[in-house]
């Protein structure tokens, strides 16, 4: 049967690059985005291209009825799924703690955590092979700031992300058993629109340049760490955080 994975936010940035890489490998992808059907259409037009099959599916993660609607049409669409990556998130602009509104930390846990976790929820209701499914694999895009804590700029966001790799290792044990694996790839400075959205749009590439490796990573070298966590060729692994953020 061919593989069939749901990547959240998929409709651009590291989503988007992981939809191709897993076209590219034949896989059927269900492209889920939030408001740009314009790029979710074009990722969704360019996994076909690459050789798989795909559909884009609006769906807000911050809204169960909306995740569930949107497993629900992934499943209809291309048949049960083998994998999720559970990608989708925000940030905002850089700020010190006592400087962020409550309507910002809401938004910021409301993403980032709670849609993660419904997302990850309607996984664990339908791959473990004890609830019909066929097992599988979760991938959750986490953050290297969840271990560097972002001070004068993101403590939100990275408290956010250090919930993510906390999930991650509750979910991979609680899970184990029944033939899901969990894993997260926290990247480093990806150059992507998201830092754009956080009113810095040089950023990655102005901090990738004080990195180890001297510069940002591409949306296309987390979505290869990913697709591989995706695959059967990594089949004991779970648990795992793997930092993908040029030795930062
Ligand atoms: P991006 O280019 O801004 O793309 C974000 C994607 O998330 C978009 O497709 C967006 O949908 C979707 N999204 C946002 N809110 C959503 C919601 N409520 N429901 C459904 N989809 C939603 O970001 P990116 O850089 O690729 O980031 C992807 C993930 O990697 C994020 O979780 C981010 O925190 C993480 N990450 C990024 C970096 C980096 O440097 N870029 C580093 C570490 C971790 P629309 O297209 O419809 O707006």
């Amino acid at each position: 049967m061919t593989p069939h994975v749901l990547v959240t936010g998929g409709g651009r940035g590291i989503g988007r690059a992981t939809a191709i890489a897993c076209g590219a490998r034949g896989w059927s992808v269900t492209v889920n985005y939030a408001r740009d059907s314009v790029s979710a259409d074009a990722t969704a037009a360019a996994v076909v291209a690459a050789g798989g099959n795909a559909t884009a599916i609006r769906a807000d993660v911050t809204r169960e009825a909306d995740v569930v609607r949107l497993f629900d049409e992934a499943v209809a669409a291309h048949g049960a799924l083998s994998g999720a990556v559970i990608n989708a998130g925000v940030v905002a602009p850089a700020l010190p703690l006592a400087e962020m509104s409550a309507e910002r930390l809401r938004r910021m846990f409301d993403t980032n955590v709670y849609g993660a976790y419904l997302c990850a929820r309607e996984c664990a209701r339908r791959l473990p092979r004890n609830r019909g499914g066929s097992g599988g694999a979760i991938v959750l895009v986490s953050s290297a700031a969840a271990r560097l804590g972002s001070p004068g700029e993101y403590v939100d966001y990275a408290g956010s992300k250090a919930a993510l790799d906390t999930l991650t290792l509750g979910l991979a044990k609680e899970l184990a058993a029944e033939g899901v694996r969990v894993n997260a790839v926290r990247p480093g400075l990806i150059d992507t629109d998201i830092h754009a959205s956080g009113g810095q749009p040089d950023r990655a590439r102005r901090l990738g340049a004080l990195t180890p490796m001297g510069r940002p990573g591409r949306a296309e070298e987390v979505a290869e760490a990913i697709v591989w966590l995706l695959d059967a060729r990594s089949s004991y692994t779970t648990g795992a955080l793997l930092d993908v953020a040029g030795g930062r």
